[in-house]
Parts: structure tokens; sequence; C-alpha cells
């Protein structure tokens, strides 16, 4: 029989009417002929006040990595349990597994370990038994027989890889949105869910601010070919009247019928900025910076560096995440030492903005189109990057939503909005990547 995994987030556990709400939606797949394989987080907000009770232990010292996952992965252990006393309940053969159980094997890198090798074996056995499985999300073990953790949201990473490794049918993300939106609705009310996404433009969009899913979960689908579906636990049942479940389809390649040259419009106000102005302009000076913050483990989100033709000195800007903002400094004062006359600046009161869709790279006045928006409503912009599928801008956090607003109503992307026209010169230009 085909096989399906379905991931069900802390929303979709978070009290037992609502597990039980979930397990009657597993019913209702089963009884359409499937394996079902489901992947449970921890209930609700427990694995952020498992922390809490660590940190209440531990004061100001760091608690041990590998206690942190003892405790953390129990939170997934109460919700398998009960999400499998729940199927019984309703006259469905389950059985939960941990982590371990089901035979997720990762290196030791504790609270964010690598998956390194996945054999359901027993999974295998007790699908073959007539049972619904329901295995732990965010947990597996190392090679000392120690639990680990796969990192926050970890739990979509649990259903992706078991999803590849199974080879199943589908795997279905339920969370508490029906899909992926071309904005925040919360932002941009007429927001549009997108029927499909691809891997890149999701990844661009989570890296972009819009919080949906783990990002290495969707790299590790990427990289694997794990097609899945984002749908809500919250919507109508299918035996309740409700009709086919809203979703969105994250895929390798989008169906032409849904593309369009812009696909979203993401806001990430987790951002600061840092500049260092008058840099000197010679060999090895980027080199040195970012080597220290790559020693340092921090993640740069953006960098841009101006100075003119002929320049003996440059200013560096850069992002990185508000919570890395105080090592950030640290790390360019101790570089600053070395370059007498280089200034810093930072300003956290900064969001990014950012366009994303496959087509942006190959089509010629997306980012007029862009900044027009902005230029309307007098909102300025601060710094500009891009990749292949997105133009990003920092404006004022003030102004974000605004922003969001106009870009959104400018390329027309909501529900009813007349898409606005945006030209393609085709083959040459196309690769030629015209912005
Ligand atoms: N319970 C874990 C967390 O909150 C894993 C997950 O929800 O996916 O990060
Ligand atoms: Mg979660």
């Amino acid at each position: 029989m085909a096989i399906v995994v379905q991931k069900y987030g802390g929303t979709s556990v978070a009290s037992t009417e609502r597990i039980l709400r979930a397990a009657r939606r597993v019913a209702w797949k089963r009884s359409q002929g499937y394996d079902v394989v489901v992947v449970v987080s921890a209930m609700g907000d427990t694995t952020d006040s498992l922390i809490a009770l660590a940190e209440a232990i531990n004061g100001d010292a760091h608690p041990s990595p590998r206690e942190m996952d003892m405790l953390m992965a129990t939170g997934e252990q109460v919700s398998a349990a009960l999400m499998a006393m729940a199927l019984q309940r309703l006259g469905v053969p389950a059985v939960s597994l941990t982590g371990f159980q089901a035979g997720f094997f990762t290196d030791d890198t504790h609270r964010a370990a690598r998956i390194l090798d996945v054999k359901p074996d027993r999974v295998r056995k007790e699908l073959e038994a007539g049972r619904v499985v329901v295995v732990t999300g965010f947990q597996g073990i190392d090679a000392a027989g120690d639990l680990t953790t796969l990192g926050r949201g970890g739990s979509d990473l649990t259903a992706i890889a078991l999803a590849a490794a199974l080879d199943a049918e589908a795997c279905q993300i339920y969370t508490d949105v029906d899909g992926i939106y071309t904005a925040d609705p919360r932002i941009v009310p007429n927001a549009r869910r997108l029927e499909e996404i691809s891997y890149e433009e999701l990844l661009e969009m989570s890296s972009s601010g819009a919080q949906v899913m783990q990002l290495r979960s969707v790299e590790f689908a990427r990289q694997y070919g794990v097609e899945f579906e984002v749908l809500s636990s919250l919507s109508p049942l299918p035996d309740e009247g409700g009709t086919e479940e809203k979703k969105t389809k994250v895929v390798a390649r989008v169906n032409p019928q849904f593309q369009r040259v812009v696909t979203g419009v993401a806001v990430n106000s987790k951002v600061a900025r840092i500049t260092l102005l008058e840099v000197p302009d010679r060999p090895g000076i980027a080199a040195k910076l970012f080597s220290a913050f790559a020693r340092n483990k921090i993640v740069i989100d953006d960098i841009v560096q101006s100075g003119g033709p002929g320049a003996t000195q440059a200013d560096i800007s850069l992002t990185v995440a508000k919570d890395d903002l105080d090592v950030s400094l640290d790390i360019c004062r101790e570089v600053m030492q070395e370059w007498p006359g280089t200034q810093l600046v930072y300003d956290v009161d900064v969001a990014k903005v950012s366009i994303v869709g496959s087509g942006v790279a190959s089509n010629y006045g997306v980012a007029a189109t862009m900044f027009t928006a902005l230029a309307e409503r007098g909102i300025n912009i601060e710094m500009i990057t891009g990749s292949e599928i997105s133009i990003s801008c920092l404006v004022r956090a003030s102004r974000a939503a605004e922003a969001v607003q106009a870009i959104h109503e400018k390329f027309g992307l909501g529900d009813g909005d007349q898409p606005v026209a945006i030209g393609t010169r085709g083959g040459e230009d196309a690769k030629a990547g015209q912005k």
C-alpha cells in the first residue's frame, strides 16, 4: 500500500481535543487506503517551557547540551503516546515509536544534530502489521546511544526524512495555516494562498522572514527531491463535510499554470544593520573581517560593499540577526583595531522587505516596479541586495508593513488583483540575469 507521512506541529496537538481531532484526520486518511505514518511535535509551547525549566536550574551557566536533549526529547514523547492512544480510541491500531526506535541515527551535535542515516525497519514492520505508526519528531540517537535533537522546529525534518526513507507517496505538513501565502495575511488581508511553490522560493521566503517551516528541512527536501504539502489541521475534516483540503504544494518545478514573475513578499524584522565606514580598500580586508565572523559561527544575512572606482576606501554594510548584534559588534571592533580611521555604526530599527520569485532575474522591470511602489509611499530604501530569485530592501522598521502592502499591491499579487505586466526579453537576456 502507498505510504503517506503526516506531520502535526505544536499547535495541531496543543490540547487533548486537538490531538483527538488530528487523530480523526489520520483515521480518515487510512480509510482511503493508505498506510499512514504520523510525526508529532511537542504539545503547544512545551519545548519552550522545558527550556525555561533548564534555565531556572542553570541560571547564567550553560546547561549541558546532552542533558538539554534528554529534556527536550520528552515533549515529543508525550504527544506521540497520546496520539497513539487517540487513534486506538477511534478503533485504529496504532503504535508510537521514539526517534531511536524509528531508526534516526545522527551525529553528536546536541541541539542541532545532523541526520546521518534513517533505517525505518521497525516502522515498516509495524505498517505491515496494519498499524498506524506515530513517530516522535525532532529526535534521534548518536553513535554513543545518546538522545539528540534536530534543532528547533526539527519535527519537520523528521517528517521529510522519513518520507524520503520510506519512499512515501506524499508528505503532508499540518500546521495552523492552510498553506504558503503571497504575504503574511496579517499584514496583507487579500494575500493569496499559493497552489505551488518551488523549494528555492520557499527557502528564500523563509530566510527572508516568512516562517512556515524549518529551513533545514526544506533544504533536505530539495536535496532529496521530497515534494510535500503544507495544510491546516484546523480546517474542516473531510468526513465533516469538508471539501478537498486547501494546501500549498512544495515542488521541484512549479506548474507553468501557477508561475508568476514574483511569487511573494516577505519581511524580516529580526535583522540589524552594521556598517563599517572608510575601510581600507585593498585585497584581504573583507577576508579578514568575515573570517572573524566565521570563527564566531555568526551567520551573515546580506553584505554590500561600496566604493567608487579608484577609491582607496570602501564602506561595508552587512545585516545579521538582531540576536547576534552584540557579538558581531565586538568582532568588528576587534578587527578594526588594525584599520585606523574606520568607523562603526549600527541600526536595529530596520526591517528587510523582499520580493521572491523564480522570474525575478529573467524579467526586466521587476526592480523598477518594487522601488516605485516604495517611492510612491515615500519609503526610503536604505540598502539593496539581490539574488537570482529575490530583491531585498532595508527600510525603517516602522514602515515595513506599509512597504509590504505597497509592493504586494503594485505587483498585483492578491486575490482578485490583476497581476502587473512585466516583460521578459527571452533567451539571451533572460540568461544575462537582467534586473
Ligand atoms: N518541539 C520542537 C520545537 O518546538 C520541534 C518542533 O516543534 O518541530 O522546536
Ligand atoms: Mg514547531
